[in-house]
């Protein structure tokens, strides 16, 4: 039997969100696929370490320090992507924090910073590249929403709340595009980094307890690369990837 066609080859797929968890596991399964990847996040060193691996194993990749709040700073990393590459095929606008507590907590400054990084920097993602996806014709955006764009929990309300708006932007999206595919993925419950930030301690149990459950980051990737991994009259709209023993 013949080879499928492999639609990831070459393509230049940069990922947001890139030095820890489902950002870098998706890097590095991205570039083991042949793409050209390219790496961002703030934790510069820890991007390298990853693009040396990358590099090490006969992948393709490079790195950039952004702060996805930062339009300027969006916009540069697209515009050193496709000066490198000559192109950009894909953003993976998966950047994204979550310090959980109840809202009567009041923790109002990690409420703006949910907002600015999980909404604000998808935006951001999303209009560094559409100039470009316009000029060449087409593109694919790739948002990481989450089982809280569909269910909101206590303690979670506005992370949900970012979440749900990242499923609207997706979709509104969608709609409006002709040549450009857009794809929404909502992991489960996955063992990451994320949450590092909680600092409300009944929160920071709740998660533990749920985290028993949880997926390896490399499962989100899998489903990143079905959604690249398709010729481009197909677009997967939305991946939604649960462990199978849980019920959220
Ligand atoms: P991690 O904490 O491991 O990764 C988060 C990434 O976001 C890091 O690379 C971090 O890099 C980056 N990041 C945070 N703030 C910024 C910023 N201002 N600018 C640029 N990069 C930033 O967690 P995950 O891999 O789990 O998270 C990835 C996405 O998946 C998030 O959007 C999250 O909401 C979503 N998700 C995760 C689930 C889970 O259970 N883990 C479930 C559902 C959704 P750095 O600090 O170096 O900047």
């Amino acid at each position: 039997m013949s080879n499928p066609i492999n639609h990831v080859e070459n393509k230049t797929v940069i990922i947001t969100g890139a030095s820890s968890g489902i950002g870098e596991a998706t890097a590095r399964l991205l570039a083991e696929r042949g793409a050209n990847v390219v790496l961002a996040a703030r934790r510069t060193e820890r991007l390298n370490e990853i693009a040396a691996q990358i590099e090490a194993a006969g992948g393709s990749a490079m790195t950039r320090s952004v702060d996805v709040t930062d339009a300027d700073s969006v916009d540069a990393l697209v515009y050193h992507a496709n000066n490198l590459f000559g192109r950009v095929d894909a953003i993976f606008n998966n950047a994204g924090v979550m310090p959980l507590a109840p809202m009567s907590e009041l923790k109002t400054g990690e409420w703006d910073n949910m907002i600015n990084v999980n909404i604000r920097g998808v935006l951001n993602g999303i209009a560094a590249v559409l100039p470009l996806f316009k000029e060449q014709g087409g593109g694919h955006v790739i948002n990481t929403a989450s089982i809280g764009a569909h269910v909101v929990v206590p303690s979670g309300v506005v992370y949900c709340a970012t979440k749900y708006a990242v499923w609207a932007i997706s979709e509104g999206l969608r709609q409006e595009s002709t040549d450009v595919r857009v794809t929404t993925i909502s992991p489960g419950v996955v063992e990451t980094e994320l949450g590092h930030d909680i600092t409300d301690p009944t929160s920071k149990e709740l998660l533990t307890q749920f985290r028993q459950l949880a997926l390896k980051p490399d499962a989100i990737a899998r489903a990143v690369l079905y959604a690249l991994d398709q010729p481009a009259d197909v677009d997967i709209n939305e991946v939604i990837v649960r462990p199978t023993a849980s019920a959220f």
